[in-house]
Parts: C-alpha cells; structure tokens; sequence
C-alpha cells in the first residue's frame, strides 16, 4: 500500500451483508477480501482514479499506516465483546462479523486491540461486485488504482477483475495500476501483466538485514521484482520511506542509489518521509526526517538521468 494512504476505516458506501449473500448467489464463485472503496482519489497514481484496498498482507512494516489491513479474521470474538456499543456480533454460520454502522461510534476499539492486526469490517466480495461499483463512477475517473495489505495475493482474482475491465465496453478506457510491496513470486506477476498499465513498488531498504528490521522480512523477492517489472516495462514508480535510523545511513541509501540508477530512467523515483500520523501506538518511538535527512537523502540518490519526487 501506498504510504501515504490512510484507508478509512468504515466503507464509504452502504453495503448491506445480506444483498451481497444473495446476489452472490448468481455471481461467479470467486471473491476477494475488500477493506475499502475510495470512489474518487488524486493521490494514487495520475487522474482521478477510484481505488480498491484489498485485505491481507505479507509484511508487517513498523510505519505501517494501515495495520488492520496487514491479517485476516479468525472470528476470536474480542472484538465483539469489547464494542462499547455492542455495534458488532458473529454471523458464526457465514464465517463473519456484522457491523452496525448506525451504532458505531468510530472509536477504533476494535482495530486498535485486534491481535491479528485485522478488521471487523471487511467484506468478501466477487468481481461483479466490484464491475458494478466501477460503473457507478466510470465517468468521472481516468482509472483504478488496486492497493492493500498486499494486493498480488489475490492475484487470480486480480486477473479476472482486470479482463472484466479491460474488455468491457464502457470501461476499457480505464487505466489499471497495482500499487504492491513487491513480496511475490515471477508466477504471480505473469497472471495479471497483460492487463496492468504500471505497478509502483517500494524499496524498502536494499540491506536485507534492514529490510528485515522494518518489515520483519527479507528483501530478495522484492528486488527480483523491481527488476522484473522494470524489464518488462511496466514498473512505472519506485518508492523509498525514509526512516531515520533504519535506512537512512550513507552507506544504505548508496547502494539504494545504485540500484534505483539501474532501472530505467522512466521509472518515476519517490521519496517519502515518514509520517508517524496512523501508525501503531508500539511504534510511536519512531522519529520523521528532518529537513537535513531529507536534504542529505536526495543528494545521494538523484542524478540527471533520475530525478526525484519528494513528497
Ligand atoms: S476482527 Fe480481530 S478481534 Fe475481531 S473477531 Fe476478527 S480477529 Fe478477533
Ligand atoms: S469502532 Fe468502536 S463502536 Fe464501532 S464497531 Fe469498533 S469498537 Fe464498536
């Protein structure tokens, strides 16, 4: 996901569980976990684009703003027995919670104290829920940008999503983008290519023992897909988080460096400063850059051919 992106937490448009059950009922079988919908945004890639956030993912980064977004649900009920409005209970037959949105206070109880760092309120949805929501607004976005938790894990969903665009009439002039960590096999890649405009990754740090401490993983896959996509032309952003005292030494944003001036200079390169807004409460020691971090950062990184965007 995006690291800037804060998902809101509730849906923006009323989805009642039980039309979804039994419109499911005619709808193709495969479904993906959905955590949100933002119909209109201008942060997640050029235009305006509708951006869908799926549910789940493989890393579990330190500054992650989204972290309900990084597990699944196993039903454990504590959130339900928390709520201080009772605005949730378990649908044990349907494996889900329901959620009474005309009861909820928004206090983020339940995402807060969640020990799988997921949400009570994501939803299964197939790709014809999806279609429908697309055409709602397919007039005024020049396209969709997929997010998450880690997209690419639902990537035989992704692959049917992205032909029901691509080949339906109306909406095959939308553009598609995958904003993805990067943590996924050449497979998985090849399922959706012919159907994607561009992905944007993030290099998280190029030490896997660094990368390793802020994501709590190691980094081969990820760079094997920077340069996969980017041979491919269709690696089309490249993002870097500064996190001070973490991936910010000189000798780490060298090699950085080195591997950003290594891919194709169409790829657009970004800087983004940690911001600690959103992020989990145990991580909070965390410190943002300073102007001098920054300054220090990009003089290293940018070159004529590679320009950076600082944002
Ligand atoms: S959302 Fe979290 S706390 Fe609530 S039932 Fe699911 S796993 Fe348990
Ligand atoms: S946000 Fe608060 S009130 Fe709403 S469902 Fe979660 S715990 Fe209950």
């Amino acid at each position: 996901m995006g690291a800037l992106c804060l998902l809101p937490i509730r849906w923006t448009m009323p989805m009642s569980t039980n039309v979804l059950q039994k419109e499911s009922i005619h709808m193709s079988e495969l479904q993906a976990n959905i955590s949100g919908i933002i119909k209109s945004s201008v942060i997640d890639g050029p235009g305006n684009r509708m951006v869908i956030f799926f549910q789940a993912c493989n890393l579990n980064c330190l500054y992650c703003h989204n972290s309900h977004t990084i597990g699944l649900c196993n039903l454990c009920g504590l959130c339900v027995q928390n709520c201080p409005t009772q605005s949730l209970k378990i649908d044990a037959s349907n494996k889900q919670i329901i959620h009474n949105a005309s009861t909820c206070t928004h206090c983020d109880n339940c995402l807060k104290n969640c020990p799988e760092n997921s949400s009570p309120f994501y939803k299964k949805m197939t790709v014809e829920h999806l279609i429908s929501e697309i055409e709602e607004v397919k007039d005024f976005i020049s396209g969709i940008t997929v997010s998450g938790g880690e997209v690419m894990l639902q990537s035989e969903f992704l692959k049917q999503l992205f032909i029901s665009i691509k080949t339906h009439p109306e909406l095959n002039h939308l553009s598609i983008l995958v904003d993805s960590n990067g943590n996924i096999d050449e497979n998985r890649w090849n399922q959706v290519l012919d159907w994607v405009d561009g992905f944007m990754l993030d290099i998280k740090a190029y030490s896997s023992d660094v990368h390793k401490k802020i994501t709590g993983h190691t980094n081969e896959k990820i760079l094997n897909s920077i340069r996969y996509l980017d041979s491919k032309n269709k690696l089309s952003e490249l993002r870097l988080v500064l996190v001070p005292g973490y991936n910010n030494s000189k000798e780490e944003i060298e090699t950085i460096s080195g591997f950003m001036q290594s891919l194709s200079p169409e790829v657009r390169k970004v800087l983004i400063k940690l911001r600690k807004h959103g992020i989990r409460e145990k991580y909070h020691y965390l410190s943002e850059p300073t102007q001098l971090d920054i300054a220090q950062a990009v003089e290293i990184l940018e070159s004529d051919k590679h320009k950076l965007l600082v944002i």
